[in-house]
């Protein structure tokens, strides 16, 4: 895990070793400079040596500079060494998040994946540059005040060893159960950002179902406990802190104490005790430093983890060692397939599936909700991959395409479409970022949105917002599908994408495909009898199975399912797969 992390430090090495090194040189000032004020009180203030003084002095003030400098050095570098490392991880796992297949994308959920790339990325930050800072001089600080503190006086020495001591095991106790604490605390954060996204993107259908109230109570739940974990947490954490400073004040007055009567009888110089309780400060202020180093690094180990499983996640569709670079042609084939979302091959949603559709062909696509139509297309584009038997393309198995190419000749509009903020230009050229305006426009006429489009005040350059709110069902279906032909696919997948749209128009839309792209295989998957019924061929799908595949008129006579839902869709006019049976 914080090898994963580490790794990711790459161009900020050099920044990340000088950091450590300035805070020691400006440790070892700090520690210099006691010992010259006590020779500044004794040889000079004691002996009225005012030569002492000023040569003292300047040294002081000479180790002072040095100390600043290195002070501020280590700051720059350590603040450039972590922003450097949490600029790379981010990149690194956003870099990864895209060549995730949908399988690794439906392990993490979309709120839990911006939690990592923000919150926790930004806590490994600030741990990092702790760590290299406050790291490297606290300890470095204890330790030689410590040792310092024995050369001056080991009697008065022994009381920090046992402080230190003290608190050593306050800090470990504290810590131990703050880090079990903040490691929950990430969990209620992915289950605020769940609720917030969903919320967000939702807002709409949150407002039209009255909905706002349930909404509310939802976010506060998440909120208060978050809250509740934080302050569990800091609670701990703040107990720590007046713990560590009574034990050190009581470790000064002791000091003040037995230093006191130590000079009476001669044993210790005034000087000396001044340094000694220099020297305590310089003890409290480390532990400090090392309580939050500390304090950092357990909640960033949450972090870490988090951020390391993103990195380490394997993509489980990647491109073959030499793929095939292109498909011959718009062929379909599925032998004997199964499939299930589950790892473990447990609870398929489609069974032995054999399927074959020649290149060219319309293939319409009917079946009840959950009934396999969308995972059965997903297949062709390689979106998952098989558990069991082998889809083909071209006559070629579809992991042994490149995947760029494959998905390039089999355009897949998915079910859930999205458009993203951009011109509607700047939307279809998704699809071929190099198509000419007049390119864009014909395809847009295939998708019968050249209609809409060009009643819009800009026509082709009016702006679409985020996730395509400025545009209705219908037309964002629509320019999709447009979207989609510009890729000049050789396999065409609507998933239900024309849902929205009118009869009249859907039927516009079939007819110019038939006219303008007879070459290219269209799957189309729908509700409504009617968008699929002038189709080469139709698949019924029944529970993961097909059950039915051939013309309107062989399954009007043959397939009992489809022949009622065509009698309950034209007949009564509101038939549909879902529709429960009446006894
Ligand atoms: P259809 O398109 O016919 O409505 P789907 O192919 O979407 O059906 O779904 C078939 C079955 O697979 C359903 O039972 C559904 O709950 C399940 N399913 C769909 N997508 C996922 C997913 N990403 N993870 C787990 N199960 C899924």
């Amino acid at each position: 895990m914080i090898k994963t992390i580490l790794h990711q430090v790459k161009e900020y090495k050099a920044d990340s070793l000088k950091t450590p090194f300035y805070m020691l040189l400006e440790v070892a000032m700090e520690m210099i400079i006691p010992l010259l004020m006590a020779t500044i009180v004794d040889e000079g203030v004691n002996k009225g040596d005012m030569g002492v003084i000023f040569k003292t002095g300047l040294w002081m003030l000479l180790m002072a500079a040095v100390g600043l400098f290195a002070g501020m050095r280590g700051g720059a570098t350590g603040a450039r060494a972590a922003t450097g490392l949490a600029k790379n991880l981010r990149e690194s796992m956003f870099r990864r998040i895209q060549t995730f297949s949908f399988k690794n994308i439906d392990r993490f959920s979309s709120a839990s994946l911006i939690t990592r790339l923000t919150t926790d990325v930004t806590n490994i930050q600030n741990a990092y540059q702790m760590a290299l800072r406050l790291g490297t001089r606290a300890p470095a600080s204890l330790i030689v005040a410590l040792i310092f503190s024995y050369g001056i006086s080991p009697r008065l020495a022994n009381v920090y060893l046992i402080a230190v001591g003290i608190l050593a095991v306050i800090l470990v106790i504290g810590l131990f159960s703050v880090f079990k604490i903040f490691s929950k605390l990430f969990e209620r954060y992915d289950k605020l950002n769940n609720s917030v996204q969903e919320n967000i993107t939702g807002i709409r259908v949150v407002k039209a179902y009255v909905r706002e109230d349930h909404e509310k109570d939802k976010f506060s739940t998440a909120s208060r406990n978050l809250a509740k974990q934080f302050i569990k947490g800091e609670g701990i954490v703040a107990f720590t802190a007046p713990v560590m400073m009574s034990t050190v004040y009581v470790c000064i007055l002791l000091i003040s104490w037995f230093g006191a009567n130590m000079i009476v009888s001669s044993e210790l110089t005034t000087g000396e005790l001044m340094s000694m309780l220099a020297y305590c400060m310089n003890i409290l202020m480390s532990l400090m430093m090392l309580s939050v180093v500390f304090l950092m690094i357990a909640i960033s180990s949450a972090a870490m983890k988090r951020v390391s499983e993103v990195l380490n996640e394997e993509p489980d569709i990647v491109n073959p060692k030499n793929p095939v670079t292109e498909v011959k042609d718009g062929s379909i084939d599925f032998n004997s397939v199964d499939f299930s979302y589950n790892e473990d091959g447990s609870g398929k949603v489609l069974e032995n599936v054999d399927l074959h559709i020649k290149s060219g062909e319309t293939i319409g696509v009917l079946g009840g909700t959950g009934s396999g139509k969308t995972t059965l297309v997903n297949l062709i584009s390689r979106l998952y991959d098989v558990n069991a038997g082998e889809v083909k393309v071209g006559g070629v198995n579809v992991k042994e395409y490149d995947l760029d190419v494959l998905r390039k000749d089999v355009s897949h509009v998915l079910q859930a479409n999205v458009l993203f903020s951009g011109t509607i230009y700047e939307n279809l050229r998704w699809g071929d970022i190099d198509a000419s305006d007049e390119e864009c426009q014909r395809m847009a006429k295939l998708a019968c949105a050249d209609e809409f489009i060009e009643k819009m005040p800009d026509g082709y350059n009016t702006r679409i917002e985020q996730g395509g709110t400025n545009v209705s069902g219908g037309q964002r279906q629509r320019l999709c599908i447009a979207r989609a032909l510009l890729r000049k696919p050789k396999i065409l997948i609507l998933d239900d994408s024309t849902s929205a749209v009118d009869t009249t128009t859907d039927a516009k839309i079939r007819k110019s495909f038939k006219e303008e792209i007879p070459g290219t295989t269209k799957i189309i998957i729908a509700q409504r009898v009617t968008s699929v019924q002038d189709a080469d061929k139709i698949i019924v799908m029944d529970d993961g199975a097909i059950c039915g595949f051939g013309t309107h008129d062989e399954l009007l006579e043959n397939n009992e399912i489809y022949k009622d839902v065509y009698e309950s869709q034209t007949g009564a006019g509101s038939g549909d797969f879902d529709e429960k049976e009446v006894s």
